[in-house]
């Protein structure tokens, strides 16, 4: 295998960082990474059996494609000044393991295998890790300062490993936070994403508000707003944090629940009796996610859902075949069952009687979708439709846009539950339609 490749050739070679924390952790490794004293030039002459690719030659790094998966092989290395405070200027090899595990950014993932088994532990990682927490090698401050995205780093970590973080890192973490607004927008969504589908994610997000707030400043008015509102027990940031933790781990659901109630502030009034209501935030809140998604470099496919839900979250759950039906034509079918885990996460903390009597509407509206589309009638798109474009022209339509126009009003009247999806009848309908078009033909 690669180490004992590495080894032979002379050179010193150990798992570091992640698989070593997980490992510990008693937890699969998602990949593994080795630290080696070989120069890349080195590495890639030791391993000359095996699929490399030269990732990161400048920071050392050569990547071996292996069954298990790629292996990241780095040169022990400091990371040089860092003046942009993401990039350091120049990276340096360097002799040992030890100035290599100084480099890394939490004790937990500043450890070693040795090739006896044991671990090297330089920074009291175990400690950390036993005790649950995320601590900075060294002074948090400097840390952060020579590489900002630590701080989301630091909150990603929290949130995979549902762990707290330590409270001299933690300060200098809601302290520093203005530093992000040097890190690129793409890293700043991929480590969003990792705290948002961690299962410390509501939490991390209720007690480091701020951090996230710089990164996403059209939500810091969440924050203790008052919603003077007998239906919602908490302020609009709380909810939010809680309406994340109760979807399902998937990042565009996540990144839902964290957007949703982005317009509210905005659509905020109160009435005569002093009771706060959000008329139109579904709307304003779409458009402020999609201008924040297409910020921070979201994909394209990712933004469109994720507008999609906020769009549909607030509407009240339809609990009739008919009326889910369209929605699932509009939308699609995994659009509308994925916005019913939307619905219920919306839900999970409001005050108890409006949660029952909202779970229930939605309960209802699940099983009038599942009805719809276990019917042997199901009809949700033009290609369900029991008759096709041949079916219409064979009733005398010309090829061309007539024919979609004939197909299209069927479907409305299907959806609209006026005509079995059958094909007699669509084609009695059909021809009805056509000779209203054509009244000439009538007349023959
Ligand atoms: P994951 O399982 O989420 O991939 P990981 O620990 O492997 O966790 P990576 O981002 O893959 O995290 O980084 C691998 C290792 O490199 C880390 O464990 C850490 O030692 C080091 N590292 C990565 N990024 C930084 C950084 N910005 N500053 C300091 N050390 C870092
Ligand atoms: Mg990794």
């Amino acid at each position: 295998m690669l180490l004992t490749a590495l080894r032979r050739a002379g050179c010193q070679a150990y798992p570091v960082g992640g698989c070593v924390r997980d490992s510990l952790l008693g937890r699969e490794p998602a990949d593994w990474d080795l630290a080696t004293s070989a120069l890349p030039e080195q590495t890639e002459a030791a391993l000359a059996g095996y699929r490399l690719v030269e990732t990161g030659l400048k920071h050392g790094t050569v990547t071996a494609l292996t069954d298990g998966g790629p292996v990241e092989i780095t040169t022990f290395r400091t990371d040089g000044a860092y003046h942009d405070g993401r990039h350091p200027d120049r990276v340096a090899f360097v002799p040992s393991l030890e100035e290599d595990l100084a480099r890394r950014d939490f004790t937990v993932n500043a450890m070693a295998l040795a090739p006896d088994g044991t671990v090297i532990d330089l920074y009291g990682g175990r400690e950390d890790l036993a005790a649950g927490l995320i601590r900075c090698v060294g002074e948090p401050s400097r840390r952060f300062g020579e590489d900002a995205l630590r701080i989301l780093r630091a909150l990603r970590f929290a949130s995979k490993l549902d762990f707290a973080i330590e409270p001299e890192t933690a300060r200098r973490a809601l302290a520093d936070r203005a530093l992000l607004d040097r890190v690129s927008r793409e890293r700043v969504m991929a480590e969003l994403s990792g705290i948002l589908t961690g299962p410390g994610a509501g939490r991390v997000l209720r007690q480091y508000g701020p951090v996230i707030f710089q990164v996403i400043p059209e939500l810091a008015p969440q924050a203790g707003f008052d919603q003077k509102n007998p239906n919602h027990i908490h302020d609009i940031w709380t909810h939010t944090t809680m309406a994340v933790d109760a979807v399902e781990a998937d990042p565009v659901l996540r990144l839902t629940m964290l957007l949703h109630d982005v317009g509210k502030p905005a659509a905020f009034f109160t009435d005569e009796a002093g009771v706060g209501h959000f008329y139109g935030h579904a709307k304003i809140g779409a458009e402020m996610a999609d201008d924040i998604l297409l910020r921070l470099r979201c994909s394209g496919e990712m933004r469109r859902q994720v507008v999609t839900f906020i769009t549909w979250h607030d509407i009240e759950p339809p609990g009739t075949k008919k009326a889910m039906a369209r929605l699932a034509a509009k939308l699609g079918e995994d659009t509308v069952r994925r916005l019913i885990q939307c619905w219920r996460a919306d839900s999970a903390d409001r005050a108890p009687a409006v949660r029952e009597r909202n779970l229930a509407v939605i309960a209802r509206s699940e099983q009038a979708l599942e009805q719809a589309l276990a019917g042997e009638e199901r009809c949700f798109s033009l290609r369900d439709l029991a008759v096709d474009g041949r079916d219409i022209m064979a009733l005398g339509v010309p090829e061309g846009p007539a024919v979609g126009r004939v197909l299209k009003a069927l479907f409305g009247r299907v959806l609209d539950g006026e005509l079995a999806n059958r094909r007699e009848e669509l084609l009695a309908a059909a021809r009805d339609i056509t000779e209203d078009c054509n009244p000439q033909k009538t007349d023959v």
